[in-house]
């Protein structure tokens, strides 16, 4: 009886868990951003959300090799484990893609969490590479937060991922914030 019951308890980790990195994997993500929006909802409060890519990380592989890029992805998930606070939950959303929950946090307050992040992964990823033509191993993130950027998974998801590709477009390395456009012409008529 006790054996079965640790059984059903490793089978339920396992089944939250990303193999690789030991982070919580993308099912994990939407459960728990689904009860966050709820519990924001209830309290009336908002929360934060991020999503995370290592930059340039083809080129990594392509010139260190795929078990030299698995070895970096775990050391990334372990300092952004260290970097974040208690109640954030991170998760491997995808291959080199992250997303992290922020609870109760505030654009601004997400942004410096993420700058911490950034600057610990830049400065704290030690495995060493000789064809990496890069200095460092860096990430670019997006972050948009419930309400206002999105009142569902999706939307949120779409405005990070908005925020990301602006990151990147623009010298990667980099944390932007979502902000919507506003049209001109739209708001004149
Ligand atoms: P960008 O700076 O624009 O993000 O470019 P990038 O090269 O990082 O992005 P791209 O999407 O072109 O390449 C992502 C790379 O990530 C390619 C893929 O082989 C690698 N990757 C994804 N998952 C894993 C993994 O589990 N292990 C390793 N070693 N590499 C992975
Ligand atoms: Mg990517
Ligand atoms: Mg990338």
């Amino acid at each position: 009886m006790y054996n079965y019951h640790v059984t059903v308890e490793r089978l339920k980790e396992v089944s939250i868990t990303d193999y690789l990195t030991g982070l919580y994997n993308r099912r994990y993500f939407y459960e728990r951003c689904a009860e966050e929006i709820r519990r924001s909802e209830r309290h009336n409060m908002s929360f934060s959300f991020a999503m995370f890519d290592i930059d340039d990380f083809k080129v990594f592989n392509d010139s260190e090799g795929h078990l030299a890029g698995d070895a970096v992805l775990k050391e990334i998930a372990h300092i952004a484990k260290k970097s974040l606070r208690a109640d954030d939950v991170i998760c491997r959303f995808g291959g080199e893609e992250f997303a992290v929950i922020m609870p109760q946090t505030a654009k601004e307050e997400a942004f410096v969490v993420a700058e911490r992040l950034r600057n610990n992964i830049k400065n704290l990823v030690t495995c060493r590479w000789e064809r990496f033509p890069n200095k460092h191993i860096t990430i670019s993130l997006g972050i948009s937060s419930y309400p206002v950027d999105g009142n569902n998974i999706e939307e949120l998801i779409r405005s990070a991922d908005e925020s990301l590709y602006k990151a990147k477009a623009t010298g990667k390395d980099k944390t932007v914030i979502f902000k919507k456009t506003t049209n001109l012409y739209d708001s004149q008529k």
